[in-house]
Formats: structure tokens, sequence, C-alpha cells
């Protein structure tokens, strides 16, 4: 189990690859950096790379540099422009503008270029073992490997193989291109890595012009490279590949571009690779990338999570060195402190019992202002209909009240928010036993602004039963029921650990002017949370609780 980081992490001056950055600057060795965020285009952004993105973008805006895109589209089989698509409107969404659009196909000739040099100095072999015998020939981390019988080919004969390769003589399988290092290394990624494979397969950019791909460790640090990337920055996992990535820059003699590694983000009840998230989106287990409850750029989105948000979650959780699993608390917590500031409230009853003002003439109705934002007081208003007839939660009713329960209860008062002080009189129970309605009598004397405030323990939200617009509310929590998805074993299906609750689709009752709300971001439904008009079925998605513990 990895420690669950609980609450914001302290404040902090520079974080590691700063203090590098800024080294770096001062001595010399760089003028201005250049970062670049390389997705491979298999799937849709999630949080995780979000992280990535605001730490690559985020270091070259602060030190002055650039950061550019590459889409790493060197497996053509997992690979397609849906994908290019959707990563490019995620990070125009998050903020950030790449100073260039690269592909990492763009540089397939010079790589090939560059494989032919390594032959040429004797360091790169073509190898007719299969993909079996170069997997027992690789030894163990204790036993060194075995040299492959095909490591000592001429230089002529490697050329020509290799060109072969290329020119679609060989079947999958049949051959691959190694660098030719060390096969008793005591790192493994070291022992005559795979430079390229065959795959006969079109590629979406490059078509049918190849049949061999190089594969990431051969492609990484070379495209940096070309790219003149200062600092390239990854996930902790690939630190053990760093020595590979400079030894290619060093034979090759090309520009240092220097690898950089930081813990990925791991958020509690959440899965993150892309490769699980497909799974879930082919199993039907969520509406598609986008549903609001993956935690993909575009689900978060359609969730009503906004780009401030997520900026400052990737701020807070910093930048670290150990692997962590971060609290999903943290997240929804930047999401309502850029909300709170932001957002429009309107009144929702979600649960509705009706309640009915004894004292209140028939079709007499009376507008209340309310602020658009209390965190604004003097900013604009909206206008709320008070009428005989209304609906509030049927949880802020309760017949038989603990003392500390300070919402409505028989022979008791509650002010309805922005209103009048009302009293419970009576209420109808139906033959279940539940409560269908509650009558009440108003205190004229109550009312806001008209005489010496009166004060009582409660305040609850409301909606007029004649004065109000129905919605359809998305319901979502947790997909998951286990707090440490990273935990669960390998092989186990996560389908055992989905939330049967995770959406609950009710309908809701609300002021009328929400419907008009052009706000373009989450509004507060109040004491409630916040909620985000979907845009493709037009219902209200719940993004986020107001706090931790309120349940509906
Ligand atoms: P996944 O395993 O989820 O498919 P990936 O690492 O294979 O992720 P890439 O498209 O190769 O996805 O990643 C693009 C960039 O995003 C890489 O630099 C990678 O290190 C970074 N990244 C991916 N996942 C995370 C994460 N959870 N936290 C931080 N950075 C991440
Ligand atoms: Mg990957």
């Amino acid at each position: 189990m990895e420690e669950i980081v609980k609450n914001e992490t302290p404040e902090r001056n520079l974080n590691f690859i700063e203090e590098i950055i800024e080294a770096d600057l001062a001595s010399g060795k760089h003028k201005s950096i250049v970062t670049r965020f390389p997705p491979e285009p298999n799937g849709y952004l999630h949080i995780g790379h979000a992280k990535s993105i605001c730490l690559n973008f985020g270091l070259a805006l602060k030190y002055g540099g650039y950061t550019n895109l590459r889409f790493d589209d060197t497996n053509p089989v997992k690979e397609d422009v849906e994908y290019v698509d959707s990563i490019k409107e995620d990070i125009k969404w998050l903020g950030f503008e790449w100073a260039n659009e690269f592909y990492a196909s763009d540089y397939f000739e010079q790589l090939y270029d560059w494989a032919i040099l390594l032959i040429k100095k004797g360091l790169a072999y073509v190898d007719d073992q299969t993909q079996e015998e170069i997997r027992t020939t690789r030894g163990t981390i204790n036993t060194p490997g075995v040299n492959s019988p095909w490591r000592d080919r001429s230089v002529e004969e490697n050329i020509r193989l290799f060109e072969e390769m290329r020119e679609g003589k060989y079947a999958e399988g049949d051959k691959v291109l190694r660098a030719k290092i060390d096969m008793a290394h005591p790192n493994m990624l070291m022992r005559d890595p795979l430079m390229y494979r065959i795959i006969h397969a079109s590629h979406h950019r490059t078509g049918d012009k190849w049949c061999i791909y190089p594969m990431y460790d051969y492609a990484h640090g070379q495209c940096d490279s070309i790219e003149r990337i200062t600092h390239s920055i990854c996930t902790l996992e690939f630190d053990v590949h760093r020595p590979l990535y400079d030894w290619f820059i060093e034979n090759l003699e090309i520009f240092p571009s220097r690898q950089y590694e930081f813990a990925r983000l791991n958020l509690t009840y959440t899965i993150m690779s892309k490769r699980k998230l497909l799974q879930l989106v082919n199993n039907n287990y969520v509406e598609g990338w986008d549903d609001p409850r993956m935690p993909t750029i575009c689900g978060l989105r359609r969730r009503g999570y906004t780009p401030e948000s997520i900026r400052l979650f990737a701020e807070k959780v910093g930048v670290a060195k150990r692997d962590n699993v971060i609290d999903i608390s943290l997240l929804e917590w930047c999401l309502r402190d850029d909300l709170n500031r932001r957002s429009n409230r309107y009144m929702a009853v979600i649960n509705p019992v009706k309640l009915v003002i004894d004292n209140w003439e028939k079709g007499r109705v009376e507008y209340f202002e309310a602020p658009m934002n209390p965190e604004h007081p003097d900013g604009p208003k909206r206008k709320i209909a008070f009428t005989k007839e209304m609906y509030i939660e049927s949880e802020d009713f309760m017949e038989e009240a603990p003392k500390r329960y300070h919402r409505l209860k028989p022979n008791s008062e509650v002010r309805l928010k922005y209103s009048y002080i009302i009293k419970c009189v009576d209420y109808i129970k139906n033959e279940a036993g539940e409560v269908v309605q509650i009558h009440c009598t108003y205190d004229p004397t109550s009312k806001p602004g008209a005489g010496p405030w009166r004060s009582v323990k409660g305040t609850i939200h409301w909606a007029s039963v004649t004065h109000s617009e129905k919605i359809t509310v998305n319901l979502y929590d947790k997909l998951f029921t286990e707090e440490q998805m990273g935990s669960i074993p390998e092989g186990k299906d996560y389908s055992e650990y989905l939330n049967p609750d995770s959406l609950i689709v009710k309908e809701a009752f609300v002021e009328p002017d929400l419907l008009k709300d052009d706000s373009g971001i989450a509004v507060q439904f109040e004491r409630i949370g916040y909620f985000f008009k979907d845009p493709k079925n037009g219902g209200y998605n719940k993004a986020t609780a107001l706090r931790d513990s309120f349940k509906l």
C-alpha cells in the first residue's frame, strides 16, 4: 500500500526541477529552457497527464521558454487521429499554448539515418532471433545475458539487412535492430535493447511508407534532441531508462537533452492508465471517454471541473520524487475553491416534499432578492418567487428530531432562505408512513429588511411549486469503491470494485432563472453542491458537494 496524502502539501519554495533549471540558467548551461509534452495518441488524456502538462508548460512559462507538443506516434497499431484531436482540445482547454506541434513520425527518416550511423560505428546490429529467444537470452538481474549469434555481423551485412527490413522484405518478428551495448550490463535495459521492430500496419500519418518502427527508447531521446529540449521531464518509472537515453545521445553526438523524473500522479478511488480506462469504455461500464465519472480531462470538463481548478490542483500536488497517492478530496477542494468565488447561486430542491403556508393567500406572489454570489454582495442579484405552496428537501424535515437538528420539525421555526421565518404546525403522512405534506404558518414581521432581524437556528432552501422549473440532475459519486485501486491484485477484474451508486438520476425543482444562466461554468445549488449543465443530455451534473460530508 502506498502512503495517502490527505491534505494540501505544505508551502514550498522551489521544487527540485525548478532548482535544476535555475542552476542550469545560472551556470550558463542553457540560455533559456525548452520543454515538451509527449503524449502517445492511444487514448484520451487524464488528470495525470494534466499534471504533466501543467508542469511542462508551467516551467516554460515561469522561465521564459517554450513547450512543444509532440505526439509520440511510434506504434501505428494503437494510435488514432481521434486521439490526436482530443489531446489538442484538452491542452487548449487547460489554458496552454504549445510553440510547435510535432510528431515523432516527422523524424522517422532522421532516426533511420542515425540507426545507420550507429551500425557503421559498430554499435547496432540486425538480430534474427525470435522475440522469445531474445527474451530468454537476456539473463536476469543476477545472471548475465547471452550474446546473440548474430551480434558480430559485419557492418555491410547489417546495413543491407536493415535496408531490406525497411523495404518490407521480412515478416513481423523475423528481424529486429538492436543496440550493441553489453549483455552483462547490470541494468537490464542496457542489454542490447531493441531499436526497431517490423510492423506491417498503416500509420495514421505516414501511411504505408514505413514497416519498421522505432522503439520508445530509441525514439524519445533523439526526438528531444532534435527539438533541442533542455529538460525532458517524465515519470519515475523511466529512471532506469535514463542511461539508455544518454547512451544514444552520446554515441550519436547530438544535442544533449537531459531527462528528469518525477512521481506520477495517483488518486484515491481512481484508475489512471489509458489501457484500463479504455477497458471501462469498451465494457460499457461508463458512457464513454467523457463520462463525468472518468478521470479524463474531457470527463472532468463535462462533470463541471474548470481549467483553473485543475491547474490549482496540479500546483498543490507539487512535484514529488517518491510515488504516492493523492486523496481525491484535494481535487474536489480545488474545484470548490474556484467555484465558490465565481459561480452563480440558485436554489434547487432534489428530494422534494410539499410545504403549504396556511396563512398565505392563494395566488399571492412576493419576490425576494438574493445575490448571484454572496462572495460579491454588491454584485448582480436575482429574484425568487415566494408562494403559498413550496417544495423543501425531505431531509430538511424531521418528525422526531434530535436536539441538535436545527432544520424544520413540528412546532418549530426555520427561515426559508432569503425570505420569511415559518413555523411547522402540522404534517400529513401516507400509508407507508412517509411525510407527504407539511403545513406551516409564516411570520410577516420576519421579512428581511423590514424590521429588526430575528434569528432562528435553521435556514433551509426551497422552491415555489408554481414558480419553479423541473430539471434532471445527474448525481455522480465515485466510480470505484476501493480507496487504493492501484493496489488491487493484477488480473483481478476491477468491475468488482465498481460503485453501483456512482450515478443516480433524479428530478429537481429550481429557480426558473437557472435556465437562462449563461455563465458557462458550474452553478451552486445552495446548501447542496456545484452542478454543471451537461452539454450532451441537458441534465445537471453534480460536480462536487459543498463539503466532504454533505450527502444527499
Ligand atoms: P498511461 O499509462 O496512463 O497510458 P502513459 O504514460 O502511457 O500513460 P503517455 O501518453 O505516454 O501516457 O504520456 C504522456 C506524458 O504524460 C508522459 O510524459 C507521461 O510521463 C505523463 N504522464 C502520464 N501519466 C501520468 C501520471 N499519472 N502522472 C503524471 N504524468 C503522467
Ligand atoms: Mg504510454
